[in-house]
């Protein structure tokens, strides 16, 4: 019954989101560099991670980066963003390198001992991907003793790490592993299914399966204690909802071919 009801949620996700691709992208521009006497407010994000952060050129675009926009709009700052590993991102906004993380970054009670959270923004789980041809795996049961794909130090790579006799293979992107998985080097990659989504889109000798491995919500992570930057994130989070501001990105990045 749980199999039945995970195959309706997946097939619906699926319908809904046919289509998402890298041409959602849009003509925004990061303005990265200092401005003459604005403040400026610093996004960690690791892009890598389409349709929610992703490079078009030099430029970091996406999902994400237009929430940033406007969370650095409402402080009256210039925005930054700081492009690095996903392992990093933690350390540098503890650092005091970069000011907010947006990147896709799953609410966790591990991260939570070292970070602040903003309110959700968007569910995710994670997903299994295989080769098409691939009648062998049907679910996380067959993965026992298989070579599987994460991206190192993400939810999905915790998740992987369950799998009794797997072995994990860690990357810094989850492209990477799809190009592995392609060239038949792993078994499965294991991601997020936005993400895994977009990559499916573009590469028609994958597929993704349709059972969510984990029930996530991706929101902004601040330094422990920065309340005022929490709240303000909040307001934005919700005065996009409110004005509608939110479906249009949605509609944007997750249902364009
Ligand atoms: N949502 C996953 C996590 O938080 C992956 C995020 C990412 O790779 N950008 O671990």
């Amino acid at each position: 019954m749980k199999k039945i009801i995970s195959i309706i949620i997946a097939a619906t996700m699926l319908f809904a989101l046919a289509g998402c691709g890298k041409d959602a992208a849009n003509n925004s521009s990061n303005n990265q560099g200092a401005a003459d006497g604005k403040k400026i407010i610093v996004m960690g994000t690791n892009a890598e991670f389409p349709p929610f952060e992703y490079r078009e050129g030099e430029k970091v675009v996406g999902f994400d980066v237009e929430i940033a926009k406007k969370i650095a709009e409402k402080l009256g700052a210039e925005l930054q963003i700081e492009d690095m590993t996903f392992g990093g991102l933690i350390p540098a906004l503890e650092a005091g390198k970069i000011d907010f993380i947006a990147a896709g970054m799953s609410i966790t009670e591990e991260r939570k001992k070292n970070v602040d959270f903003s309110n959700g923004y968007y569910k995710a789980s994670q997903v299994i991907i295989t080769l098409k041809d691939n009648t062998e795996i049907n679910g996380p049961e067959d993965l026992e003793n298989k070579t599987i794909g994460v991206q190192l130090g993400t939810t999905g790579d915790e998740e992987a790490q369950k799998i009794q006799g797997a072995e994990i293979i860690q990357f810094n992107a989850g492209y990477a592993a799809i190009m592995d998985l392609q060239n038949d080097k792993l078994d499965a990659v294991v991601l997020d299914y936005e993400p895994a989504r977009n990559f499916a889109s573009q590469n028609d000798k994958i597929q993704i399966l349709p059972v969510e491995l984990t029930q996530e919500e991706y929101a902004i992570a601040v330094r422990k204690g920065n309340q005022e930057l929490v709240d303000a994130i909040n307001t934005v989070l919700e005065e996009m909802k409110e004005s509608g501001e939110y479906d249009k990105l949605v509609e944007e990045y997750f249902s364009k071919e």
